[in-house]
């Protein structure tokens, strides 16, 4: 089957603490658009592997649904929200256009509600719709508590407060076709809010393509399949490509792409597609290397950098960062381990600007302004971005 191009492509996903309802919300959208034929109903436990590959000690990785309202077609990430797969998330959420903000009303806005929005300010989401669920099991008084310190947070984090849409309801009642006045027509309502509040991106379609990988797997018979988002160009079958990252360089030729297992004649810039790679193996790839054009991306383990350091009443470090730190990198899909110093300079205090170098263990797809977060183990302590390379 052939994709039909007939309304815009977008990228949207859920964010948000974990247990506020992302996943149930995101399978209550689709069995709500299912309805109307304009998606295929997702069950929570098809969307959320979470509790069974946690038991086989498998990474987990975002969960892509499809759905399409009158407007515009979208690609739904689930991230999940366990402190663990943050990682997941902040490489899930490099893949979106704007998002859904979960916020339980029975919690109200926790610490990873705080790091979601970090993240999502980092990686150049510009708007973001909230959704505060679970009013059916929360007193009234707490529902404007919760939307005013909703709205506080996310004009701290430089959205726009004031006017993003918030919408209560609950995406339980929504999934179980209960009281539709808090279930089914807020998320209806929530849809709308998306269709109209987060706007389509401008797409930069005449670069040469590129294409962060996000996933990695093999189909019987047919060979391997990289997927992602095309961030940049076009991208038709049997064009040669060169995968990227890591230290490596491989040539490939792209036989097929597909999105959400429909066949496309020409990938687009914003699409979420997988690419059919000839000749190389599954074990060659990984998440967070490039394919693009032959020649055209530069590999690069030492860049200049401004970074700020996050203070501590932001969820940062308490103490100062010495030279010769060692902390993680996450860019676009990828995270790699590098060393930290400051020029002229014994230590990076929180809550400053900072000029900075950062020494990468590996060498890896990296560009002028391109932005990036500083993680120390589990926590994320900063951002920042390329000034030289
Ligand atoms: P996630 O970690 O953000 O993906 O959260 P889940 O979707 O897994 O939901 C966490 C728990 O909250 C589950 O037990 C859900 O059934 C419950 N839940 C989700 N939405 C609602 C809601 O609207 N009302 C109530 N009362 N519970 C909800
Ligand atoms: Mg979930």
């Amino acid at each position: 089957k052939t994709y039909l191009r007939d309304k815009p492509h977008m990228n949207v996903g859920t964010i948000g603490h974990v247990d506020h309802g992302k996943t149930t919300l995101t399978a209550a959208i689709t069995k709500i658009l299912s309805s109307e034929k304009k998606a295929e109903f997702k069950k929570y436990e098809e969307i959320d592997h979470s509790p069974e590959e946690k038991r086989r000690g498998i990474t987990i990785n975002a969960a892509c649904v499809e759905y399409q309202t009158d407007k515009r077609h979208y690609g739904h990430v689930d991230c999940p929200g366990h402190a663990d797969f943050i990682k997941n998330m902040i490489t899930g959420a490099a893949q979106m256009d704007g998002c859904i903000l979960v916020v339980a009303a029975t919690d109200g806005t926790m610490p990873q509600t705080r790091e979601h929005l970090l993240l999502a300010k980092q990686i150049g989401i510009k708007r973001i719709v909230v959704f505060v669920n679970k009013v059916d099991a929360a007193d009234k008084e707490m529902l404007e508590l919760v939307e005013m310190e909703v709205r506080e947070l996310l004009s701290e984090f430089g959205f726009d407060g004031d006017n993003a849409p918030v919408i209560c309801g609950s995406a339980l009642n929504a999934l179980n076709g209960e009281n539709p006045e808090l279930g089914e027509n807020r998320v209806k309502e929530l849809l709308d809010a998306v269709d109209t509040y987060i706007e389509e991106p401008v797409r930069d379609l005449d670069k040469p393509f590129y294409l962060p990988i996000e996933s990695v797997y093999s189909i019987p018979g047919r060979g391997t399949v990289a997927g992602g988002k095309l961030e940049r160009g076009r991208i038709k079958k049997s064009t040669e490509c060169e995968i990227v990252g890591y230290d490596k360089r491989i040539k490939s030729i792209i036989t097929g792409v597909e999105m959400f297992r429909q066949i496309l004649d020409e990938a687009q810039a914003g699409d979420q597609i997988g690419c059919l790679l000839r000749g190389t193996k599954k074990d060659e790839l990984r998440r967070g290397m490039i394919i693009a054009k032959p020649g055209e991306i530069k590999l690069v383990n030492k860049i200049e950098a401004q970074i700020y350091l996050l203070g501590k009443d932001e969820g940062g470090r308490q103490k100062p960062l010495t030279d010769y730190f060692q902390g993680h990198i996450f860019c676009r899909t990828w995270n790699c381990s590098g060393f930290l110093e400051a020029p002229g300079r014994e230590m990076v205090m929180p809550g400053e600007d900072t000029k900075v170098t950062f020494t990468l263990l590996k060498k890896m797809a990296l560009e002028l302004g391109e932005r990036f977060t500083v993680r120390d183990g589990k926590q994320t302590i900063g951002y920042g971005v390329v000034t030289n390379i």
